[in-house]
């Protein structure tokens, strides 16, 4: 039996109608180098999505390779209660240096969603231990998306994902999210205000008393289809919760370590979060590890002693695991020696200006929006924004064209996005358009 057919025997494929892989089976995939994958039959693809946005330094990188061979001879795994080692300190180390100041205190875990559901459990508790129990609920924005299990499904709101569970969810309270493309103010999102903030202002009116947090993804919502908002919508966010005594949980799960042309989202707004939750690229995309990190002022809350029951009760098996702190450790390196993000700054103006020049006169193409390397092509009807019925899938067509192609594109409904390993270089961002073109040319 073929590997593809072994595979449909065995394996429910992640955030799939497994239906669809009759028709499209499974593409098994041998080896990676750099922006490349390559299946069992040889076949090239460009990993233009980084692996569901994790790869942050190309595949099989050496100097990652490297470390975590190093350390395999070592020590592959110790609990992380009462026990510690080197890679998980000076991991936190060199966070330190990078990340906004006043966050100091670091707590691992080892996926994205779990790192949000500490950052809720953390947010809730300190409000219980500093006398304000009454705030125990969450505040989010609307297509915000945080992750799948339970309660981060309940502060995120795409339908996709979360809306046949709505009875197992918290009560959460939803704010309507700028929407920059179809800005119902008639702004744009270089010169406007967020006049959009006024949503936000009047649900801390009604709601701040009984809420300990507002959870968002800064400056872009990721799943929602890359839709990006200006950094003044945060610094305005960032004022509110201080006034009203909300805490700030800001998941920069996918757009930290550069992918927004800074190293984390909030740094154009030159904000500090309570809480901020980070994974994908933490590892450069190899092992999964999250940490969740927070403030002194957050962390003495839970600081008593053990009979006053104050302590953060939260554990994963595989919290601070050593393989994945000396991953981290290499991409910290990598990113510093390397420059990386100075020339991904220079790759992310070139991409955006190829795009530009093939795309925007084609008349299903509303709009190619930018930040960092992350270009994102919103495909309409025609001009006047209106977007493709869903039930055609022009998303997954054009998908499966790109395949053909050996273009791994991976569209959010009628958007299509590229969000490149950070090493991508200007030959390979030709290459990856002219393969987008081609499967674009078939469908539309
Ligand atoms: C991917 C993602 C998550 C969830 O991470 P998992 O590791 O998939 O659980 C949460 N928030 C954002 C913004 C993400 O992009």
């Amino acid at each position: 039996m073929d590997l593809a057919k072994k595979d449909l025997k065995y394996i429910w494929h992640p955030c799939s109608q497994m239906k669809d892989y009759e028709a499209l089976p499974p593409i098994i995939i041998d080896r990676g180098k750099g922006i490349y994958l390559y299946d069992v039959d040889g076949k090239e693809y460009i990993d233009i999505v980084s692996s569901w946005w994790c790869n942050l330094l190309g595949h099989c990188n050496e100097k990652i390779n490297d470390s975590i061979k190093k350390q395999l001879d070592k020590l592959e795994h110790v609990i992380f209660a009462n026990f510690s080692h080197g890679p998980a300190i000076s991991l936190c180390e060199e966070l330190s240096d990078i990340i906004p100041k006043g966050l100091t205190k670091f707590n691992f875990s080892d996926n994205g969603s779990a790192s949000v559901e500490c950052a809720l459990k953390m947010a809730f508790q300190y409000m219980h231990q500093t006398g304000k129990p009454r705030k125990k609920r969450f505040m989010c924005l609307s297509e915000g998306y945080h992750g799948e299990t339970i309660g981060a499904l309940s502060v995120g709101s795409m339908d996709l994902y979360a809306s046949i569970y709505k009875p197992m969810l918290m009560d959460t309270i939803h704010i309507e999210a700028p929407d920059c493309y179809r800005c119902s103010y008639g702004k744009c999102r270089n010169t406007c205000g967020a006049e959009c903030f006024e949503h936000a202002e009047k649900a801390f009116e009604q709601y701040a008393e009984e809420t300990c947090a507002i959870i968002i993804e800064p400056l872009l919502q990721g799943s929602a289809g890359m839709r990006i908002y200006p950094p003044i919508y945060l610094k305005k966010l960032d004022t509110l919760c201080k006034q009203y005594d909300v805490l700030l949980i800001v998941d920069e799960i996918a757009t930290g370590f550069g992918r927004t042309g800074k190293m984390f989202a909030c740094d154009y707004a030159q904000i500090t979060p309570d809480i901020m939750c980070l994974s994908k690229g933490l590892t450069g995309g190899y092992l999964p590890m999250a940490i969740t990190i927070t403030t002194n002022k957050i962390y003495d809350a839970f600081y008593a002693d053990y009979n006053e029951g104050k302590a953060f009760m939260h554990s994963h098996t595989y919290s601070g695991n050593p393989l994945g702190c000396s991953a981290a450790l290499a991409v910290q390196k990598v990113l510093k020696e390397d420059n990386v993000l100075e020339k991904a700054a220079i790759r992310g103006k070139y991409l955006h200006q190829k795009l530009w020049e093939n795309l925007m006169d084609h008349p299903n193409v509303g709009e190619i929006r930018n930040i960092g390397l992350i270009n994102a092509i919103e495909l309409v009807t025609d001009k006047k924004k209106i977007g493709f019925d869903p039930r055609l899938r022009i998303g997954y067509q054009i998908y499966k064209s790109a395949l053909q192609e050996g273009l791994l594109l991976r569209p959010l409904g009628n958007v299509l996005y590229f969000n490149p390993p950070l090493i991508i270089n200007e030959d390979e961002i030709d290459k990856a358009v002219e393969r987008c073109m081609a499967a674009i040319r078939k469908i539309l």
